[in-house]
């Protein structure tokens, strides 16, 4: 790695101490809470001065030695499991002029800066060891929507539904993550694995300029005449970004007439001939069509039937995007040529559905407050092999929450390459892994072991990483390998050249 090393955070408090502590009242949710009195005493020793911070800002600053602190900086985490790691002070920043203050007193103070956006990436990256959090809670408008431009400028804090439910008012739409309360923010500047991706692309393809402070407290405006080398790094760079971005400006697609979904549960027994149809079905499918692989625990009426297999299914899901239902019917039909299909404990085959219906299964399938352990990767092996290594395992897993799913992508073009022009560098057959999801801290160790080892199983079949769903605290090198050698190298280079004092926390510092 060649990641600036140069500014270390001021406060250096270790994972241990953060371990060491009792759990607070606001935090005894997570796992690891910190003990706040270590970290006051640590920050009396940082020599910065609050006073002078409170009048270069309009908006609120949190102190650890504030009541709430503990609130501000873990209860917007979606990840119960992380509180591990604390700020010496957060900045709950509302206007462009607050963020630009900031930075700049960090950089004059010697802090690291680390942003919070929607809190949603599952191993908090916005949390780190001293320094200043800037927190952009606030920043959560959508500014314009232009139907005849079909461009939208939105804050980051927007979520994907509050997104679609926007521009589905204008018959538009963006190519958003999948669950509903996830946030632009960090989703756009990670690549943004997207709703009709075999279509709209991914979300980073989709960002037309974004506004953003840099290192040096300027506001900028990076497209692709302007700022080259931080609109290139903004769409993808992730946890990894030198700048906040504070504006999106977003290009529009007309909103699919028809939304046409399938769900398809067959027992474990016949995963191995499910996934290698599937292998095979799509490079024939249209790229309209969203295919998904999944283990999941059985619905409630499967239970019982499948009490053999730990009550586990195989599941196939497809979503069509098109003109009318009609095309959507036709695009899935595929879906109903599995040579086990009159073995299939239950199906729901073309059903109509919309945004709000995506998001409303999605959500089903991602509950929130829990505690988590996620690890996506790329992969272009075929789906049987990687399921015959990991189906055994999957039927002992500890928690029924936990979902392992495949996104199988779809076309004659699949693995498609990369964007030309963006940080964002990955590509391969297939997208997904574990998201281990379990709800009480006392399942902490039996639920970790059992992610560790599903990693394990899984590496084989790792061609690359994602920064927005890969566990980098706990795997710094799954950030290298979520770039190409040459846009990992480019990063740094840039890192270096515009923020050569590493004011923002670069993948790793304060982590640890
Ligand atoms: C339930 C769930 C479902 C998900 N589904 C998808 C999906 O379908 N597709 C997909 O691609 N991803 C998905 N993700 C991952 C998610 O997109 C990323 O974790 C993303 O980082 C979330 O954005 P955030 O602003 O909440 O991130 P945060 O956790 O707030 O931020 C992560 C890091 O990004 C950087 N960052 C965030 N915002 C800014 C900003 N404005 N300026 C500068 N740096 C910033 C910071 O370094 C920060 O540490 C999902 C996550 C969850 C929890």
């Amino acid at each position: 790695m060649t990641e600036n090393k140069e500014r270390q955070p001021q406060v250096k408090i270790s994972r241990r101490i953060f371990l060491a502590g009792g759990l607070g009242a606001a935090s005894s949710i997570f796992v690891g809470s910190i003990n706040p009195e270590k970290v006051l005493a640590a920050t009396k020793k940082a020599s910065f001065d609050v006073e002078a911070l409170r009048k270069a800002v309009t908006c609120d600053i949190s102190l650890p030695s504030d009541k709430d602190f503990k609130d501000k900086v873990y209860g917007g985490l979606w990840n119960r499991y992380y509180a591990n790691r604390a700020p010496q002070v957060a900045v709950q920043v509302k206007t462009d002029a607050d963020v630009i203050a900031a930075v700049k007193f960090a950089k004059a103070n010697n802090m690291k800066v680390a942003v919070r956006g929607g809190g949603h990436n599952w191993c908090a990256p916005s949390l780190r060891n001293g320094g200043m959090m800037i927190d952009l809670t606030n920043m959560n408008k959508v500014i314009s929507i232009d139907p005849v431009t079909k461009i939208a400028v939105c804050e980051p804090i927007i979520s994907n539904r509050e997104i679609q439910q926007k521009l589905k008012a204008h018959n538009l739409a963006f190519p958003s993550g999948h669950c509903p309360q996830v946030k632009l923010s960090g989703y756009l500047l990670s690549g943004g694995m997207s709703w009709n991706q075999g279509v709209w692309g991914h979300g980073v393809e989709s960002v037309e300029k974004i506004e953003m402070v840099t290192a040096d407290g300027e506001l900028i405006v990076a497209d692709k005449d302007h700022n080259q080398d931080y609109y290139w790094a903004a769409r993808g760079a992730g946890p990894g970004l030198f700048a906040v971005c504070l504006r999106y400006h977003l290009k529009l697609y007309d909103i699919p007439k028809a939304f046409t979904c399938s769900a398809y549960n067959y027992s474990m027994e016949q995963y191995k001939e499910v996934a290698q149809w599937i292998s095979e079905i799509a490079p024939k499918l249209d790229p309209c069509v969203e295919l998904s692989l999944w283990m999941v625990t059985a619905p409630a009426e499967l239970a019982e039937k499948t009490k053999d297999q730990g009550g586990k299914v195989c599941m196939v899901t497809g979503t069509a995007f098109t003109d009318s239902q009609e095309k959507g019917k036709a695009a899935m039909a595929l879906l109903d040529t599995c040579p086990v299909i009159s073995k299939c404990l239950s199906k729901s085959v073309n059903q109509p559905s919309d945004f709000e219906g995506l998001f409303d299964a999605s959500g089903a399938l991602w509950p929130e407050n829990m505690r988590n352990q996620v690890e996506a990767m790329f992969s272009n092996n075929n789906p049987a092999e990687i399921l015959d290594a990991t189906a055994e395992h999957f039927k002992k897993c500890p928690s029924p929450a936990t979902v392992f799913m495949f996104a199988v992508f779809t076309g004659p073009n699949v693995p498609t390459p990369p964007p030309k022009d963006t940080a964002f560098s990955m590509t391969g057959k297939l997208y997904g892994g574990p998201w281990t999801m379990w709800k009480d801290q006392a399942d902490d160790a039996a639920n970790l072991k059992w992610h560790k080892e599903m990693i394990t199983l899984l590496k084989p079949f790792t061609v690359g990483h994602y920064v927005a769903e890969s566990d980098t605290v706990t795997y710094p090198e799954h950030a290298v390998h979520a770039y190409s050698k040459a846009n990992w190298q480019k990063l740094a280079e840039l890192r270096k050249k515009y923020d050569p004092k590493g004011v923002f926390f670069n993948f790793t510092d304060g982590l640890a």
